[in-house]
């Protein structure tokens, strides 16, 4: 018989398989807290569960880790961890510094279906989802490992989280556990190409993270250009949803959009943008393009980027320029991996 991941299993499932056990709920609560709280990677750590009930868990399930591969530290301070989740599949996260903490960016998917054509995660496709244990096992490993406090997690790693829903609403819901790590909704933010009806699903669990959807672009033709998704999903369909996430959270949402020069970049596109957006709660992340050895999107010029913020700012949406961090470690989506790969 084939062991279960004991991190995998949230604290009412871990209720159930304790109580299957024959043991009181209690031990589910004091295992939860050593699996998510305290990191513990064997049984022998459980140190307040009696050796017994140690070995009759051990008899059905396993506790999961993750071999760190690889580990790039940037000039900046940022770090790049390259993990081995089996069958010589990699993923890779990426530790961030700022003044008020550290920020974590991890994936939820090994490779990715979506097709971005600036991205280089999606350059092999999909490998598979990720568990909810595998997305947990990177925020561990890293907490560990650098020995810092994680102030907030973004998922913007490779993959698409709305496209592996379950495992990801499941790796909210135990990450946020006062019980776990007890970190905060809203220091958390999911990223997605904008699959309007999961956006809709996600509403309704009326979680308090922050909402990030990847927009690039101001219009429909602009954006078929650089996502397939723009195919199924037109822009108007992912205004929508997002207003209603608003409504039913009563959280701003972000729109990401990266610069490219040429195709997405004008004082035009920018007038567009503002106009489609005028009116909704919501803030735009500017971030200029990282180039992606295998396409030929090349980053807009510093004097584009300006005036492109400087238009949406004076038409009233609120503007950031994200600044770059880990450039000298090929810290953008699924680029080490890429060249790991390679070798
Ligand atoms: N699939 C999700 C999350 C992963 S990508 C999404 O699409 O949002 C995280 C963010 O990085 C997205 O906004 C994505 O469009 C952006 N991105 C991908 N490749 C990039 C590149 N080469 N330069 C700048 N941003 C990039």
């Amino acid at each position: 018989m084939s062991k279960t991941d004991l991190r995998d299993l949230t604290l009412d499932e871990l209720k159930l398989a304790v109580e299957e056990l024959g043991e009181k709920p209690f031990r589910a609560k004091q295992i939860f807290s050593w699996l998510h709280q305290k990191g513990a990677e064997s049984f022998e750590e459980f140190k307040n569960i009696p050796q017994a009930l140690r070995e009759k868990i051990g008899e059905k399930y396993y506790i999961s880790k993750l071999d760190i591969v690889e580990k790039l530290v940037s000039k900046d301070g940022t770090v790049k961890y390259l993990f081995d989740i089996g069958d010589g599949i990699l993923i890779e996260s990426v530790l961030m510094k700022y003044s008020y903490g550290c920020a974590l960016c991890i994936s939820t998917q090994a490779g990715c279906r979506m097709g971005c054509k600036f991205c280089a995660s999606t350059l092999d496709g999909l490998e598979r989802n990720l568990s909810a244990s595998e997305i947990l096992n990177q925020v561990y490993t890293i907490k560990k490992d650098s020995g810092e406090n994680i102030h907030s997690i973004v998922l913007m790693g490779s993959g698409e989280p709305l496209d592996n829903f379950e495992n990801v609403v499941k790796f909210l819901y135990i990450i946020n556990h006062p019980e776990g790590m007890g970190l905060g909704m809203r220091h958390i933010t999911l990223s997605t190409c904008g699959l309007t009806e999961k956006i809709e699903e996600l509403s309704k669990l009326k979680l308090q993270l922050t909402l990030a959807i990847s927009l690039h672009a101001p219009n429909d033709d602009i954006r078929k250009k650089t996502m397939p998704v723009a195919n199924k999903y037109p822009l108007e369909s992912i205004v929508k949803a997002a207003v209603n996430y608003s409504k039913a959270t009563g959280r701003r949402v972000t729109y990401e959009y990266a610069l490219i020069k040429g195709v997405n970049d004008s004082k035009e596109n920018a007038l567009e943008l503002s106009a489609r957006l005028k009116g909704t709660l919501c803030h735009v992340n500017l971030i200029p393009v990282n180039d992606v050895k295998e396409n030929d999107f090349i980053r807009a010029e510093e004097r584009n980027i300006q005036e492109f913020a400087s238009v949406l700012t004076q038409k009233g949406i609120e503007t950031t320029v994200r600044r770059k961090l880990g450039s000298d470690i090929n810290a953008a989506c699924g680029q080490l991996r890429k060249k790991y790969k390679r070798c």
